[in-house]
Parts: structure tokens; C-alpha cells; sequence
């Protein structure tokens, strides 16, 4: 039978209990599934001490063995597949098949980054005779990492495959609310022979323990995934150390509907794509700009779609929708569409709470949404889409860009010149066009303006755990 894992600290190859710390919830019910082994000072000093021994010990293992392991590692997540959606299920309330496919992503990364970490080539620079200059990519070293809630494996796997591909070892803290994803990759490594210290998983209250690690000296990174207004507090807090961070910060997306394709297709695409992870993810389609021959029919289909979402509990196959992860979540999609409906906006679909057991919210459709309405401004970061008409594409470019977020944007058009203009104009780090995919593995994933900065995945995923060094080599 699928259990729940016993939850756990991972500090030099050994698991630890910790102190027992905050519970952990399962969203659909809000019982307690668990209880955060926090770490103590003494906790984090271990990780530290056995972080910088996995550096000396990785750093200099071969980028081949390096990428051997870390394939072994997702080979064993890839067997485990049904334990580990199991518990993503339970303590986030995704649906089942969604925490499979979050698995699956997870090991696409892993893989990925075992594979770069292979091509971190350096170049010779032509020279005069008797000198060669060399350029070669070290590890940047000990790196620590803090990883959010809204997907508990491919999140730390995004972090923990850069950073050990690289040729670094990682303290990663990740989600209290949601700690197995993490601890099941800390298992997968732990079980492929992952040299101790490499890899070290610690909990507790995360402002403690990013405030203890950052300054720490042989902690070389940071890199962070969540909120622009925590990611801004830890880039000052590394900066006061002068140390260098990888930042994937909040979004708001704009979904450009150009009037030359079907309102019909899209709205449905869109929708089915909105509510994936009850819209909890940081590149979720939110502010569609509908130009205004589509935004009736658009808007409608988009609302039908909507109400047609199977919400339930996870575990259920035929569920499309679970509960928000957090209580968070829902006071905050109370507040955004309560604000909204008071300022104009026309609720076409769902708008409230559902039961009184769980952190369930209807999928939500607000359309004639005025733009000083919070939800225009404010990241819903849940079941929240936004649907307003425009005119022209210049007046679609500004109110894409017209907020300090730059993650995702998506266009639907047929014309080429508009897909052209939309895709240059356009201030984000991932501009889709007719398509609602962010970005795979193989692709460079990041944001611009106050979405952060720096690239996970693709060719230039690697580059931020590595440093650059230039070897001037005067033959005798
Ligand atoms: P939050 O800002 O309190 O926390 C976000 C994440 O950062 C959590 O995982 C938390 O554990 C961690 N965190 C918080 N303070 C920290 C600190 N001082 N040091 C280290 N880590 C810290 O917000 P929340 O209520 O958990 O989530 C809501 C908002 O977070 C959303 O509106 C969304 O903007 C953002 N978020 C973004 C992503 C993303 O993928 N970019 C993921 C999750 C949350």
C-alpha cells in the first residue's frame, strides 16, 4: 500500500528526525499527514561542514560518472513514480495524473543537466607562440537553494540537477508544506550512490534558516524559486555577502488573442491550461486580451469550459482540479475576486469557495475586469483567470507589459507578422505562440523585470553554477 513517507532531514548521507516541527496538511480535508523534522543550528552547521566535503569530493568526480549517478538517480524516481505522486497528491492536492506528469518532468531535468553537465566546454583563445590561454567552467561551489510549494519534486529538481551536474554540492531547503517531493529525491540519490554530503535536504522556518546560511562562507549561491518580495529579500541579504543568485520570481502572463483564430479552440485550450495545479504555477495564462471581434464568444467558451472541471479530491482519477495548496491561497482568490466584482468585473464563472472542508476554490472566469482591480496588478497565484477585450495589438503590448512582472507570455495568431512583432515586443523572459508551454527541459526558463533573473534548463541552465576561469599558460 502507498504510505505517506516518514519525513526527514538528509545532512551528510545520513537521515535525520530533527525537531518535530509544523504540521504537515493534506489540502483536500485538512487533516495532518505529517510533522516537519525542523532543523536545529547544530542541524545546519552539519550540512554546511558535510556540503563543503561533497564539494571536494564531487568537484572533482569526472562530469561521466557525475551524469551516471544523477541518471540513476531519475531511472529510480522514474520506478517510484507512483509512491512519489502518491505523496505529492497528498500533501498538495494536485490531481494524481498531474503529480505523475510533475514526476516525469522532474526526471526530464535531472536527465537534462546530467547531460549538459557533460558539455560545459571551456575554449582556447588564439595567442601569440609560446602562451596559451585557456578558458575552463569550474563549480561555483557550495550552493544554497530554496524551493517553493506548487510543485514539490520538479521544483528542488530544477535546483538540486543544475547544481550536481555542475559539478556543486546543494543545501536545498525546501517547502515545509510540502517536503516529499524533495525527500524522495534525496532518497533516489541516496539509493544510486550519490557520495555523502553532495546532496543535503534540511526544513524549519525558512527566514531562520536563509538568514544563517547565506553569509555563510562556503556557501557560493543562492537560488531561489517563490515570491518577487522574498526572492528581493534574499538577493539583499546575498549581496551584503557579495554573492551571486539565481532568481525565478512571481509572474502575471498575458495571453494575447489575436482576432484571426478560432475563439472557440483557444478559450477551451486556454482554460484546460489555466486550472492545471488549480493555476498555482508561476507561468499560468492569467490576463487574456481578447481582440473584440473574439471577446464575446471567447469569453463565453472560456466560462462554459470552467464550469465544466471536475474539482475533487486528487486521489480521484477522474478529478481535474484539487483543492488549492494552502488556506493562503483561498482567502487570497476571496480577496482578489470580492475586489474585482466591487470595481466592475463580471464573474462568468465559479467566484467562491466550495464546501467548508479543504482549500477548495471553483474554477474562476472574471471578464471586464477594470485595471485597478488587485487581481490586474497582484499575482492571483490561483483558479483566477482574468478576460478583458482590446482593440489593437499596440494597445495589447502595453497592457501586457504594463506591470513589473516578465516571466511567461502566450500569443494565439495565424499571422506571422503579428507573431513576429508580439514575440519582440513583448517584455518576458518565455513568449509562447499558440501553445501554452512555457518551457521544457531543453529550453532556458526565466524571468526579466521583477520575475528575477538568471536561466534554469537549456544550454545556459549550467552557467550559474559554474564560474569562469581564464588559464594563461606560458609554455617553457
Ligand atoms: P511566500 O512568499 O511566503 O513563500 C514563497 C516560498 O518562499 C515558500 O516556499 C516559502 O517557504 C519560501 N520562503 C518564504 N520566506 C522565505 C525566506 N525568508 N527565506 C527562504 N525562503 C522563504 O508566499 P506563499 O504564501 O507561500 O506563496 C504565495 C506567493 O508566492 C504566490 O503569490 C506566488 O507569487 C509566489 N510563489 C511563486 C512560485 C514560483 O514558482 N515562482 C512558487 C510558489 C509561490
Amino acid at each position: 500500500m502507498l504510505q505517506y513517507p516518514d519525513l526527514q532531514l538528509y545532512i551528510g548521507g545520513s537521515w535525520r528526525r530533527g525537531t518535530p516541527g509544523q504540521p504537515v496538511f493534506n489540502p483536500a480535508d485538512e487533516s495532518v499527514i505529517g510533522a516537519i523534522p525542523a532543523a536545529s543550528r547544530s542541524d545546519l552547521d552539519d550540512a554546511i561542514a558535510a556540503a563543503a566535503d561533497g564539494l571536494k569530493v564531487w568537484s572533482k568526480t569526472s562530469p561521466a560518472r557525475r551524469g551516471e549517478i544523477i541518471r540513476k538517480a531519475a531511472a529510480l524516481m522514474r520506478e517510484r513514480i507512483e509512491e512519489i505522486a502518491f505523496a505529492i497528491t497528498l500533501e498538495h492536492g494536485k490531481p494524481i495524473a498531474q503529480a505523475r506528469l510533475e514526476v516525469i518532468r522532474g526526471c526530464e531535468f535531472f536527465e537534462w543537466d546530467a547531460g549538459e553537465g557533460q558539455r560545459t566546454y571551456g575554449r582556447v583563445i588564439p595567442s601569440e607562440p609560446g602562451i596559451k590561454y585557456i578558458v575552463v567552467h569550474r563549480p561555483i561551489g557550495v550552493v544554497a537553494a530554496f524551493s517553493p510549494w506548487n510543485f514539490p519534486m520538479s521544483q528542488p529538481a530544477r535546483k538540486i540537477g543544475g547544481a550536481l551536474a555542475a559539478g556543486c554540492s546543494i543545501i536545498l531547503k525546501a517547502a515545509e508544506e510540502t517536503p516529499a517531493g524533495a525527500l524522495h529525491i534525496a532518497r533516489a540519490f541516496h539509493d544510486a550512490g550519490l557520495p555523502a554530503g553532495v546532496l543535503n535536504l534540511v526544513f524549519g522556518v525558512p527566514s531562520d534558516i536563509s538568514e544563517y546560511l547565506i553569509p555563510q562562507d562556503p556557501i557560493r549561491l543562492v537560488a531561489f524559486t517563490g515570491s518577487t518580495a522574498v526572492g528581493k529579500r534574499l538577493t539583499e541579504m546575498a549581496g551584503r555577502h557579495a554573492k551571486p543568485v539565481l532568481m525565478e520570481l512571481g509572474g502575471h502572463a498575458p495571453v494575447i488573442v489575436c482576432d484571426d483564430v478560432d475563439p472557440v479552440e483557444t478559450a477551451i485550450m486556454s482554460a484546460v491550461r489555466k486550472f492545471r495545479n488549480a493555476g498555482q504555477v508561476c507561468t499560468s495564462p492569467t490576463r487574456f486580451f481578447v481582440q473584440q471581434p473574439l471577446y464575446e464568444r471567447f469569453a463565453k467558451a472560456f466560462a462554459e469550459k470552467a464550469k465544466a472541471i471536475t474539482v475533487g479530491r486528487g486521489l480521484d482519477e477522474a478529478t481535474e482540479m484539487g483543492p488549492l495548496a494552502n488556506g493562503r491561497r483561498v482567502e487570497a482568490m476571496e480577496m482578489l475576486v470580492a475586489d474585482a466584482r466591487a470595481k466592475g468585473a463580471r464573474v462568468l464563472a465559479g467566484g467562491e469557495r466550495l464546501g467548508n472542508r479543504g482549500y477548495f476554490f471553483a474554477p474562476t472566469v472574471l471578464a471586464d475586469v477594470p485595471d485597478d482591480a488587485r487581481a490586474m496588478r497582484e499575482e492571483p497565484f490561483g483558479p483566477l483567470a482574468l478576460i478583458n477585450p482590446v482593440e489593437t495589438l499596440d494597445d495589447a503590448i502595453a497592457k501586457a507589459n504594463a506591470l513589473p512582472f516578465g516571466l511567461a507570455a502566450y500569443a494565439f495568431t495565424n499571422s506571422a507578422r503579428n507573431a513576429d512583432r508580439l514575440a519582440e515586443d513583448v517584455e518576458v523572459g518565455n513568449f509562447s505562440i499558440n501553445t501554452l508551454e512555457a518551457s521544457v527541459a531543453e529550453t532556458p526558463f526565466g524571468g526579466v523585470k521583477e520575475s528575477g533573473f538568471g536561466r534554469e534548463g537549456g544550454a545556459e541552465g549550467l552557467s550559474h553554477y559554474t564560474i569562469v576561469k581564464n588559464v594563461s599558460h606560458r609554455l617553457t
